[in-house]
């Protein structure tokens, strides 16, 4: 999707950043910086939960011999565009470049180049944002409110669960607030 102006301004933040920082890595040597450069970024829509960055090629291109011209365009998850995961978004952006260089496959040489780029911390890392889209998706909190417990979900419990610590019945709560 297109970025909203804000949007827009964090991506080209983001893509200097990375840039300035693959601009003295091994990894990047002999990669034309300046044609991944001229990318187009843009956003995934709001409600995706399951990816968090993808790189897409324009129609016909040869899926055997990938150039990075061919990059129609990589797509960020919008919420990766804030200060509390902006780690994890030069993460992803970094992975999304690797793809642009015509690497498709995440096969041993990618996880390679990839651990070139330093990881963001565990806990605001590629598993902690994937929980914070799951959670933030959740349309119901099943709930057990002798343990303080909650499960997000997308659709009612109905009473047919019990609490797997306590045996309650969990209650259905509809969530609402946090919206990735
Ligand atoms: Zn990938
Ligand atoms: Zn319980």
């Amino acid at each position: 999707m297109r970025p909203t102006s804000e949007q827009s301004c964090l991506l080209e933040a983001l893509q200097a950043e990375v840039f300035a920082g693959m601009e003295g890595m091994n990894a990047w040597l002999g990669q034309d910086l300046d044609q991944l450069r001229r990318i187009p970024l843009g956003v995934l829509r709001r409600g995706t939960v399951r990816r968090h960055g993808v790189t897409r090629w324009i129609r016909g291109a040869h899926r055997d011999r990938l150039r990075p011209h061919e990059v129609r365009v990589i797509d960020l998850h919008p919420a990766l565009l804030s200060p509390e995961w902006w780690p994890y978004a030069r993460f992803v952006l970094h992975h999304e470049l690797i793809h642009a260089t015509g690497h498709r496959m995440h096969d041993a040489a990618f996880r390679r180049w990839e651990s070139s780029w330093p990881s963001p911390p565990v806990e605001k890392g590629a598993e902690a944002f994937a929980k914070m889209l799951h959670m933030a998706s959740a349309r119901w909190w099943w709930t057990c409110e002798a343990c303080d417990v909650k499960h997000a979900r997308q659709r009612r419990a109905n009473g047919r669960y019990l609490c797997r610590r306590c045996g309650h019945v969990l209650r259905d709560v509809p969530a609402q607030g946090v919206r990735a």
